[in-house]
């Protein structure tokens, strides 16, 4: 089954998600909300498993460290979370955080990275089940506490430009393995040239063969669907077929839409926010303030629209009303959604959210029970059926268009044809 992942990131995602686990089959949290969030979201978790069979993933938050200082606050301290993490780790990651600015595994002693990784698998191995436990109390007893651990183990990932950055991955595996007790599934951070070069590829199932890794998350960095060529698409679909054809079951760390497609080539699952987080970069800089701009996820052209253009467009196409559970409830007509837009954001992010929940499951599981031509045969009608309202719309920003739509279904038909 196509695993539909949520990459639960900020607490803002707790109503949304508490509310549309039927959806979803599992969760990413990044350690750092964790370990600062270290009551509630671990009884979280455990209801999520308990009332929906819902999983979860930790990604280990050393990554962040590498460049930038997005984790320090403007005085150069450490942020809470971030600090919380490091706290809860190992004491080795407090010191080298407090002596140097960044923490880059390429640089450090293989004995640093040792300990950062084992450390960081101990962490995902126990800190939920050992706070559930704090909670129930010394009189009493967590029943069956393994089902509250993570599916896998995410050892610490180190982004992969050059063949020395897999060496560097190769370190951190070793120790992963010696110290983890459950399954691992390595991420493999790379960029989209390493793509375009087969023996880099060659090397990379190298090395998880050599490590016996059976399941790993790819994150190809800045996977925009705006910013992407049919080309590298391409690259992306014969890596995650050869993984497949090798015995390893891929997963996307981010993906959009031709995600959801690659379950035709052997892709096992995707992740994505709950609004956005469909693709990323390393972060660099801090984040200035102010919040995010609300989109409205447009089914039909799988991507998030902003609100008055989606009512312009779906007008223009004379599309019914969005027909989920949400949308249902709330709007009659998509002059309605229109006059969501000047409320509130918690009131307009949260509808949000749980309709492109719905509609990201509804997708998987659509794809998941047809055949590839029939994928590829609604998205070339989608595609002859918005593309002149999105280009007549004076709602849509110039710089939008639909390529990606025929950029996905070249690229699939050519790397099933090969
Ligand atoms: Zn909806």
């Amino acid at each position: 089954m196509f695993e539909a992942t949520l990459r639960y990131n900020s607490n803002s995602d707790k109503h949304p998600v508490g509310t549309s686990l039927e959806y979803l089959d599992s969760v990413l949290v990044p350690a750092r909300m964790l370990a600062a969030n270290a009551k509630a979201l671990p009884s979280n978790l455990q209801n999520y498993a308990d009332d929906a069979g819902v999983s979860y993933y930790i990604d280990p938050s050393l990554t962040d460290f590498r460049v930038g200082d997005d984790f320090r606050d403007d005085s150069g301290s450490v942020r809470r979370w971030h600090w919380e993490y490091a706290e809860q780790v190992d004491p080795l990651l407090e010191e080298l955080l407090t002596k140097q600015e960044n923490l880059d595994a390429s640089q450090l002693p293989d004995s640093h990275v040792e300990t950062l990784t084992k450390a960081s698998v101990a962490f995902q191995e126990g800190f939920v089940v050992t706070q559930l436990e704090e909670e129930v109390g010394k009189y009493d007893s967590l029943s069956d506490p393994d089902s509250y651990r993570p599916t896998a183990v995410i050892p610490w990932y180190h982004k992969i430009r050059t063949p020395s950055d897999i060496e560097v991955n190769d370190t951190i595996l070793t120790a992963a393995r010696d110290a983890a007790s459950l399954p691992l599934k390595p991420c493999l951070f790379i960029t989209k040239d390493i793509l375009r070069s087969s023996t880099h590829l060659d090397e990379l199932l190298s090395l998880l063969s050599e490590h016996n890794i059976e399941q790993c998350f790819i994150w190809v960095e800045n996977l925009d669907k705006h910013e992407t060529g049919q080309h590298d698409y391409e690259h992306i679909a014969r890596f995650v077929s050869d993984l497949a054809d090798a015995g390893v079951s891929p997963h996307f760390y981010y993906g959009d839409y031709f995600a959801t497609l690659l379950s035709h080539l052997g892709l096992d699952g995707t992740i994505y926010g709950s609004m956005y987080g469909e693709e990323d970069a390393e972060r660099r800089e801090q984040r200035g303030g102010g919040g995010v701009i609300t989109r409205y996820y447009l089914d039909e052209v799988s991507d998030f629209v902003k609100i008055p253009a989606v009512v312009d467009v779906q007008q223009r196409v004379g599309a019914e009303m969005c027909e989920c559970d949400v949308c249902e409830r709330q709007f009659d007509s998509w002059q309605d959604l229109a006059a969501l837009e000047n409320d509130d954001d918690e009131n307009i992010q949260t509808p949000m959210k749980k309709h492109h929940l719905r509609i990201r499951w509804r997708q998987i599981r659509q794809v998941e029970s047809e055949s590839l031509t029939d994928s590829l045969d609604r998205l070339e009608s989608d595609y002859q059926e918005y593309v002149m309202p999105f280009s007549r719309s004076n709602q849509v920003a110039d710089s939008k268009s639909l390529n990606y739509l025929p950029c996905w279904q070249n690229a699939l038909e050519a790397i099933v044809s090969e």
